[in-house]
Formats: structure tokens, sequence, C-alpha cells
């Protein structure tokens, strides 16, 4: 899941993005994926790591076979950033096609009841090793539990998941999402100082640092416009939406519902604000 600004950008189905990194598009274009999961091939020799797996359409095996054979190589084994469906979706039929490779991710009760391989689980610092490529796990919750990226140690670049993006900016669902855990994985992210970044959604991303302090300034931006829009008397999500992406098509503003709620239960868990109401999305919010 992803930011629904990407609609209309458009990727080549199969890319060399550095001589340890091929990138295979997902084919599954989207409100939330935009031109699709990217998949990564990692590595430089006859077997490689591929980093996710798309959303398990039938027409990215053709693009895959494209990417192994352009690579030269054949996959070695599965790492996921996450449980997402749009990641894990294609396990199944690349065991179908490839018979048994190791499926790797952070254990997660819920999402890894759709995964059809037994989990390898790995976390934070675990290390995952091919000829050309040692993978580096960073464990990076917000925008889901389970969250993990891989820091490429030899290019000093980062696979990011769905925690940066090519093109706008990450949802952090009402399910499972956590906008204070996401700063500080934006944080953590920072101390890796990452070249490049390679995202599961959108285009390469040539200065890592730079993208992760707009990302970080964009979020503290967003919030003093919410505290704004509370002092000026808002009190109501859609009402602050309307507000606060009031530059923005009237379509976004459904998903800007979800990110405007996100703020402000980080501030609540903060004692920033408060509400009345149950239901996050339909309370009435105030100041403190
Ligand atoms: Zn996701």
């Amino acid at each position: 899941m992803s930011a629904p600004v990407m609609l209309g950008l458009t990727l080549p189905d199969v890319d060399v993005w550095s001589s340890r990194v091929v990138v295979a598009l997902g084919q599954n274009p989207g409100l939330f994926t935009g031109p699709g999961t990217n998949t990564y091939l990692v590595g430089s020799g006859s077997e490689r790591i591929l980093v996710d797996t798309g959303q398990g359409v039938p027409a990215y095996l053709p693009v895959l076979e494209q990417a192994l054979a352009r690579a030269g190589c054949r996959i070695q084994e599965i790492a996921l950033t996450h449980g997402h469906p749009d990641h894990n979706g294609g396990v199944a039929a690349l065991l179908d096609r490839y018979g048994k490779l190791r499926v790797s991710k952070r254990p997660h009760a819920g999402f890894d009841r759709a995964c059809p391989a037994p989990i390898t689980p790995i976390d934070d610092g675990s290390v995952l090793r091919t000829e050309g490529a040692t993978l580096r796990a960073v464990h990076t919750p917000g925008h889901a539990e389970d969250h993990l990226c891989f820091v490429l140690e030899e290019e000093q670049s980062l696979f990011s998941g769905d925690n940066v993006l090519g093109v706008g900016t990450t949802v952090i669902p009402s399910e499972g999402g956590d906008l204070g855990d996401y700063l500080r994985s934006l944080a953590r992210l920072q101390q890796e100082a990452p070249r490049v970044i390679y995202p599961a959604h959108g285009p390469r991303i040539a200065d890592g640092v730079a993208k992760l302090a707009e990302y970080i300034a964009h979020r503290n931006a967003r919030e003093r416009e919410i505290l704004d829009a509370l002092r000026a008397g808002l009190s109501r999500i859609p009402e602050i939406v309307a507000r606060v992406y009031a530059a923005y098509p009237v379509a976004l503003h459904g998903p800007a519902r979800q990110s405007v709620c996100s703020h402000l239960l980080k501030l609540e868990r903060e004692g920033r604000v408060r509400r009345e109401g149950a239901v996050a999305l339909e309370a009435s919010w105030s100041c403190v």
C-alpha cells in the first residue's frame, strides 16, 4: 500500500538500476500501488536474492523471466519487506514455478497466514548474503508492524519497502499503522545515511539522505497544519481534510482522512489533543 499520487506514472517492466540491482515491475498498478510493486533481483552472481514478489498477478511471471534473463541468474531465495498482499502475493506462483525457495521476513501472525511457504524468521540486524550483495535487515514499523528495510552494504543503499516511496508519501493505515513508530523508523534510517533508495513503488531515489529529510519535514509540516486547523475551531476529520488538502483533488480526500487520523492518534498518544467518540475517524477532536 502506498501513495495515490503515483497514478499515471509509468516505469519500464524491467530495468537495471545498478550493477547489483535489477528491478522487475509487479504488473499491479493501482490507486495504492502507483505503477505497481517493484521487485528486485539483488547480487551479481548466477543466483540472486529476490526482494518482494508483487501481488500475484499472472502477468508478473513473464516480466520476472525477462529480468532473470537480463541478469543471467536464478532466484536464490526470497526476502519480503512486509506482509501486505502487494508484496507477498506472488510467493505462491513463484514456488509453483521455481520449486522450493526460502522465504524470509519478520514474522506477523495475521499477515503470514496468507503466505503458502513456511517463513524463515528474520529481524532487525539479520543478514542475507549472496554473491556481490550483503543485505542487512532494519526493523522499521509504522506503515506495518512487521516492516523491514534492507541495507545493501556494498552500495550503502537501501531497499525501503513502503517506508519511503519514489513518488508521494506512505500511507499509515488505521489498522496496524502507527505514525509515531513511522517517524522513529525514518530517524533510524537517517542513521544509515543511504546514498540511493530503491523503493517498493515508484522510481529509484538518487539522494536517499535528502529524501528522508524531506519526508520528515513533510510530516512535521502536516502536523502543524492539523494543529492550526484544530485551533481554528475545526474538530471533525473531513473538515480538517477539506482545509489542509484544499489544493489536492477531491479523489485524494478519502486516503487523506486516514493520514489526518494517523496524525491525530499520534498527537493523542502524546497528550496534545483529545477526542470525543470511540471511533477515531468519526470522533470530534480538539487541542488539549
Ligand atoms: Zn505496504
